[in-house]
């Protein structure tokens, strides 16, 4: 009979999240990371990287949607997109529903996890099949550092800030993304919660700010299986506000089905609780 296996991805050094396994479909480790993919009971097949929660096939749709809608239906005409990170191909699978975009880059650092995600998780990894996508193996913190006006929205799925990911952070690296963007663009990131290690959601959040010169709000999605539930993500803008610009003309005739993203969501998913507004207001 095979033993029980559970995984635990530790919040802290005293609490965790849960879940039984039902196989171990891939193992495999990079000079940046290693790459865990698993099949579960509850939610599907799961991706780790370093033992943390990527993404789940349950859930993933919140993140993927939430990252990539908010900024595009914000834009008054994006047209080029470039990701960092996002190598299981979720965020391109999103853009690739703008069929009007006249291009899509993604620079990821890793191609451990891209191919994994093509081969175990085609329910993301199907992203790369658009032919519009752009993919380059590289480092996303070099990859902007001499462009100029060349993106309407910049997404960037990192991973946390640790290892390769650090860098996609701090402020430095916010600069040279404002330069890469034309005029009106956005940058939205994953800028971590607001219950476990609050540090990385401020920091991240000031950093931008201080390369946007505070134009910058943050939304908020709901991800089961990340750290709390509740998901932070940052948004600067050059142009219009994003909680006030919403292209209803565009969203209607493209007449997507998502899972997640509508009109609405787009509007309160700016409305944050006054615990997470004061965390934010602090200077770290
Ligand atoms: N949704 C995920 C989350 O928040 O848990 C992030 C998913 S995606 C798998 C993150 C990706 O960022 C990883 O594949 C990682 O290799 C990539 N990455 C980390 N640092 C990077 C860098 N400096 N340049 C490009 N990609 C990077």
């Amino acid at each position: 009979m095979n033993p029980e296996f559970w995984f635990t991805e530790k919040y802290s050094e005293t609490c965790g999240f849960t879940f039984k396994v039902k196989e171990v479909l891939q193992t495999k480790t990079s000079k940046f990371q290693r790459l865990d993919i698993l099949d579960t009971y509850d939610f599907g097949r799961v991706m780790l990287l370093d033992g943390l929660v990527m993404l789940t096939e349950k859930d993933e749709f919140v993140y993927h949607e939430m990252i990539t809608n908010v900024p595009l239906f914000a834009h008054p005409n994006p047209k080029d997109v470039l990701v960092i990170g996002g190598g299981d191909g979720g965020t391109v699978r999103e853009l690739s529903k703008h069929t009007y975009l006249n291009s899509i880059t993604e620079v990821e650092i890793d191609d451990i996890v891209v191919k994994g995600a093509k081969e175990f998780m085609m329910f993301v990894g199907c992203g790369y099949d658009n032919k519009k996508v752009n993919l380059i193996i590289g480092d996303g913190i070099e990859f902007v550092k001499d462009k100029k006006s060349a993106y309407d929205v910049i997404i960037v799925d990192s991973t946390d800030p640790f290892g390769p990911a650090e860098g996609l952070f701090s402020g430095e690296f916010y600069s040279n993304v404002k330069n890469a963007l034309r005029e009106n663009g956005f940058v939205v990131a994953q800028a971590e919660n607001p219950y476990y290690d609050t540090k990385w959601m401020m920091r991240s959040v000031n950093n931008m700010r201080k390369a946007f010169e505070n134009s910058v709000e943050c939304y908020l999605a709901y991800i089961p299986t990340y750290p709390s539930g509740m998901w932070n993500f940052a948004i600067g803008y050059k142009g219009v506000k994003p909680s006030k610009s919403f292209d209803s003309g565009r969203y209607n005739k493209l007449g997507l089905k998502l899972k997640y993203y509508n009109e609405k969501i787009h509007r309160a998913c700016f409305a944050l609780p006054e615990f997470v507004k004061e965390l934010l207001d602090k200077n770290v």
